[in-house]
């Protein structure tokens, strides 16, 4: 040895084998300090070399060496140097670069050192880890025996006691007489063992450092002084004792303790395997005997657009209030829940949380808005409408209060297995048909002037859809939920809860749910939109009326009705279910639908489609002049061709009674009316006037 201090019996100063060693990095070899890392600690056990702690806690040289006794180890590098090299024994020196470990909190360089400190004996209970982790359900299921399972198997003993001031002050007092230790379990042992001049101090006493420490306790064993070790408890011991310590258990709270624990449910980030999750199973294994937590949801690592992890340094994110601002918390909520399978990894970025707020929030909430429209200009009353329990008359109704309990079932077995994706996913799917097909097919439903039966029992399934929509939103969305509730729901009956959020989960109602009917009305879907891609194929626009539609499908069975929907949504005069197709069909097909469309436009068909044409622009000048929708008026049209002349004569009753006008004018040389505009029909140029009808 270059120096002889500490010397010690055992063998040292040899050359040995490492696995930890290679010649990749360095020389090859490395020197072994066994009190100053973990490498170096393990082998000098396996080889019982000797320690020599040659640089004290404070990281300086310690009082054996007393040439540098006290100068701070990094500083002492150049003096022992010149030393040495005064001794000619310093064959080159020069200065590496190499990694080193930093202080995360303020980069000051570290030491190693082994101590002597405390540990939970974890290794003792590994099996009853690993047995009793087959009482939790997982979400998702593979981090049960994968990554949890896995660190159960090959659970070490656990180092709960930290070398710093702050902290739990590890309730364990020593006899510095005979060595005894004691460990205190309450304020009651503590002043039982406590001097009798300091009983009385303990009843207020802050169970911190420093005043802690001033209480000295009577040696069980000896008699003599006992003092606190100076060690506080790892961190993680403390989120572990969690369902205790919240409780104040054993000394408060049993009751409630008692019925709580088992926890139903705990979520945390992936990263919690060896943190939260197994601290708290730890714990809870060696006091009961069984799992701290029922269920858990495992949640993945944030991400951002690019594949790169959230961080608070790189902000490569949008500050949460800022995008809350934009798209509203619920968007945000709903991004979570829907937006990636339960326990993988998600991207996080504005652009698809506001995609979330358009496709799903702001359709609900147009949804909404159209129904407060109609029904505040009918007058509409949920409390005097007749419930609609089985809406047999209307094929949409039975079908929306179909797929209503589809979604209700389908969100409820989902909640149940704590798949919080599959619950959340299918609701963008059904507020999408919600407003896209019942809402848009059923427009005309709300529009009649007189109150019969079918208007009636579209207003009540739309109410019961969107009200339904709330209460199952309600985990998920809780502010629009709350919004529309309070309107629909708590505007009308004060005798209701007064919060969706106190409302009973909806349960399904399985008699409503008819599997045929949303298969079909998938058929329908599908048919429709093959047939309008076809159209838009030659640009004939879907107001232009045609004659035919042919289509062809294996086991097509479809009720008249879901056939006149059909009919309508593609505009043609008939539909016909055929494998015989005429050769100047446009056609389209996939593995079991055939859609062929005929494409010839008569004469008849052109005056139907300048029609259509008339009443859409007619509609949009209404808007435009500021009309209600519930407004009548009188319309001055002025234009020359003969066509737009008879086909105005063929369809007049139609018109009158699309666009609510009750007297219709085509003029010679002016018009009048309190708001004029002009426009094309089929190339034909047209003046119009409009005024609202007295
Ligand atoms: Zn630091
Ligand atoms: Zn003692």
């Amino acid at each position: 040895p270059l120096y002889n201090v500490m010397a010690s019996d055992k063998k040292s100063h040899y050359v040995t084998l490492a696995d930890f060693v290679t010649n990749q990095e360095g020389t090859g070899i490395v020197h072994i300090a066994p009190a100053f890392g973990e490498d170096d600690f393990n082998l000098g056990k396996q080889l019982d070399l000797p320690i020599y702690r040659t640089v004290d806690e404070e990281g300086r040289i310690a009082k054996e060496v007393s040439q540098w006794m006290g100068i701070f180890v990094k500083e002492a590098d150049n003096q022992i140097m010149e030393e040495l090299t005064q001794r000619s024994l310093l064959y080159r020196h020069e200065k590496i670069k190499h990694t080193y470990p930093f202080c995360w909190r303020c980069d000051s360089p570290l030491l190693s050192y082994s101590l002597k400190t405390w540990f939970i004996k974890v290794s003792e209970v590994r099996e009853r880890l690993v047995e009793t982790n087959m009482q939790i359900n997982w979400v998702p299921e593979h981090v049960k025996e994968g990554r949890f399972g896995n660190w159960l198997e090959n659970a070490r003993d656990w180092n709960v006691s930290r070398n710093r001031y702050w902290g739990t002050p590890l309730p364990i007092w020593e006899c510095h007489d005979c060595g005894h230790q004691l460990c205190v379990g309450s304020l009651e042992e503590l002043k039982q063992y406590a001097a009798e001049s300091q009983k009385n101090d303990i009843e207020d006493l802050d169970l911190h450092r420093p005043f802690i420490d001033d209480i000295k306790l009577l040696c069980p064993n000896c008699g003599k002084p006992a003092v606190r070790v100076e060690e506080v408890l790892d961190c993680w011991f403390e989120s572990g004792s969690m369902p205790y310590a919240q409780e104040h258990y054993p000394f408060e709270n049993k009751y409630e303790f008692e019925n709580s624990f088992p926890a139903d449910f705990i979520a945390e980030g992936m990263d919690q395997t060896r943190g939260w999750f197994y601290t708290l199973h730890v714990i809870a294994n060696i006091l009961f005997d069984k799992p701290a937590f029922s269920n858990v949801i495992v949640n993945g690592i944030g991400l951002d657009e690019k594949g790169v992890k959230l961080s608070k340094r790189l902000r490569n994110y949008t500050e949460p209030e800022v995008l809350m601002d934009k798209a509203g918390a619920d968007a945000m909520r709903y991004f979570f829940f829907a937006g990636t399978p339960m326990g993988e990894d998600w991207r996080f970025s504005e652009k698809l949380v506001i995609e979330k707020m358009r496709k799903v929030l702001m359709t609900w909430w147009n949804s909404y808005v159209f129904f407060t429209t109609y029904a505040s200009i009918d007058d509409w009353d949920p409390q005097k409408a007749p419930e609609v329990k089985a809406p047999e008359q209307n094929v949409l109704d039975k079908w929306i209060m179909s797929r209503l309990q589809s979604l209700i079932n389908q969100m409820t077995e989902s909640f149940e297995r704590y798949d919080l994706t599959k619950a959340a996913r299918p609701i963008e799917g059904f507020i999408n048909e919600m407003s896209t097909w019942y809402i848009r097919r059923s427009r005309r439903r709300f529009w009649k002037t007189e109150n019969d039966d079918d208007k009636n029992s579209a207003y009540s399934t739309l109410y019961t859809v969107l009200i339904t929509l709330t209460k199952l939103t309600a985990p998920i969305m809780p502010f629009i939920s709350e919004e529309i509730y309070q309107d629909l729901v708590v505007s009308f009956d004060p005798s209701a809860p007064e919060s969706v959020h106190l409302c009973l989960y909806p349960e399904v109602d399985t008699s409503l749910i008819d599997q045929q009917l949303e298969s079909n009305m998938d058929k329908v879907q599908q048919i429709v939109e093959m047939a309008r891609a076809l159209r838009s194929k030659v640009g004939i626009k879907i107001r232009q009326p045609l004659k035919e539609l042919r289509i062809w499908a294996e086991d097509l069975n479809l009720e008249q009705e879901l056939e006149e929907i059909i009919i309508e949504e593609i505009n043609v005069k008939k539909m016909v279910v055929a494998e015989q197709i005429p050769d100047y069909y446009l056609s389209q097909e996939t593995d079991d639908l055939k859609v062929t469309l005929d494409p010839t436009l008569t004469e008849e068909l052109k005056r139907e489609g300048m029609i259509r044409d008339l009443v859409r622009e007619i509609q949009s000048a209404r808007k435009k002049a500021g009309l209600q929708i519930e407004d009548h008026i009188n319309l001055d049209l002025l234009f020359e061709s003969a066509e737009l002349t008879s086909a105005i004569q063929e369809w007049r009753e139609y018109l009158l009674s699309e666009t609510l006008c009750q007297d219709l004018k085509v003029q010679d040389d002016h018009v009048s009316g309190s708001f004029q505009t002009d426009f094309e029909v089929q190339r034909v140029q047209v003046k119009l006037g409009i005024s609202k009808a007295s």
